[in-house]
């Protein structure tokens, strides 16, 4: 038909044309021909274009482009395949070509080309659009690029909101800490406060009856502080009484609590400590005192002294209520006694117990 017309390359061939009994017109067809009709139409339907060609050409229609010429050199310098991605039109084309070596039965129709059995004749190349796939790549780029970005925002946000939340949380838990510090501690010598001095001791006594063990307690003013504050000022009445709860806090055990009670008045609770240690305790105290002069700024000093009552549960008191007043009972001994000295209570100095 009009597809197949007889071929001009074919016209030395005999019986090219021939008519069958039933009077069908048929004719010799070339493979190369067959293949190239063929390409075509895959090329229409598909996009994917296959090319015969030769450096040797029978039809002038099979002629090598550029990309197709270097790699036919190529092939008859010995290479046995060759792809790259080309632009063809401006459109980037995935290439492959193989080369075709000529056969002794090719001779029939091509012996002319004076092309050698095992020489090249010619080559076959695909050519594959790249844009599909290129288009499809940037499509799942951009679904990557989204989700990564999304987690990166949520992610973040989440760390974010964690790390508001934990520093919200520790600035009150600080606030919180610093309001238990306030009620529970005295400001000027940060000395625990009168009302925990009570509730530590009611600790102290309860686990003391449980334990059946010692606990102690000391009860220390300052002697003739009233004078210290006329001569030197309230000021320096002050930095002295700070510089005393330093030196008390350095001296005592972790076990032991030091108290402001009042005043000029420190009361030091010793667990696990009875009559003679306690007092041994209370006259190293006195002397330490005794010994370091305080400073009251301007690089002037005082030296001061205290006195100390001395009372201990269950020994000498049976009863908590009791053992602070025992305490300050040997405490007002000390004074009568001349000051700057202990005193452990004696039953019977009063009527505590
Ligand atoms: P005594 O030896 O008998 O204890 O004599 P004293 O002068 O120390 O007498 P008392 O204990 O009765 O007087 C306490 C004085 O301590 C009264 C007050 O001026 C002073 N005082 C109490 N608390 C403070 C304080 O927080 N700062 C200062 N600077 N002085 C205080
Ligand atoms: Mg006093
Ligand atoms: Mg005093």
């Amino acid at each position: 038909d009009e597809h197949t017309p007889p071929s001009p390359y074919l016209a030395h061939v005999p019986d090219r044309d021939i008519v069958t009994t039933e009077g069908k017109r048929l004719t010799l067809m070339n493979p190369a021909y067959m293949l190239r009709q063929m390409m075509e139409e895959n090329a229409r339907l598909f996009g994917v274009k296959g090319h015969i060609t030769s450096l040797h050409l029978t039809n002038p229609i099979n002629q090598p482009d550029a990309w197709e010429k270097a790699v036919l050199e190529s092939f008859q310098r010995g290479a046995k395949e060759a792809a790259a991605v080309v632009d063809i039109d401006n459109k980037p084309y995935l290439r492959m070509m193989h080369p075709f070596l000529m056969e002794k039965g090719c001779l029939k129709c091509h012996a002319d080309t004076g092309v050698k059995v095992g020489e090249v004749r010619g080559g076959v190349s695909v050519s594959v659009p790249m844009e599909p796939f290129y288009a499809a790549s940037r499509a799942q780029a951009r679904n990557i690029n989204l989700f990564h970005g999304v987690a990166w925002l949520l992610g973040s946000g989440l760390i974010g909101l964690v790390a508001w939340r934990s520093k919200r949380e520790s600035a009150a838990r600080e606030r919180a800490e610093h309001a238990e510090e306030l009620a529970s501690h005295d400001g000027l010598t940060g000395l625990y406060n009168h009302r925990m001095f009570y509730a530590l001791l009611k600790d102290e006594i309860a686990r003391t009856q449980r334990y059946n063990r010692p606990v102690s307690l000391l009860m220390l003013d300052i002697d003739h502080f009233k004078r210290v504050n006329d001569t030197h000022g309230h000021q320096a009445g002050d930095a002295i009484l700070k510089g005393l709860s330093d030196l008390l806090g350095k001296q005592a055990r972790t076990i032991d609590r030091v108290c402001r009670y009042g005043g000029e008045e420190i009361t030091v609770i010793l667990p696990e400590t009875d009559g003679d240690n306690a007092a041994g305790f209370a006259e190293r105290l006195r002397t330490a005192v005794e010994n370091q002069p305080f400073d009251i700024g301007d690089g002037k000093t005082v030296a001061i002294t205290v006195s100390i009552g001395v009372a201990t549960y269950p020994q000498q008191v049976g009863a908590l209520e009791n053992l602070v007043k025992a305490a300050d009972t040997a405490l007002y001994a000390a004074k009568q006694g001349g000051r700057n000295r202990v005193c452990r209570y004696e039953k019977g100095s009063d009527t505590p117990g």
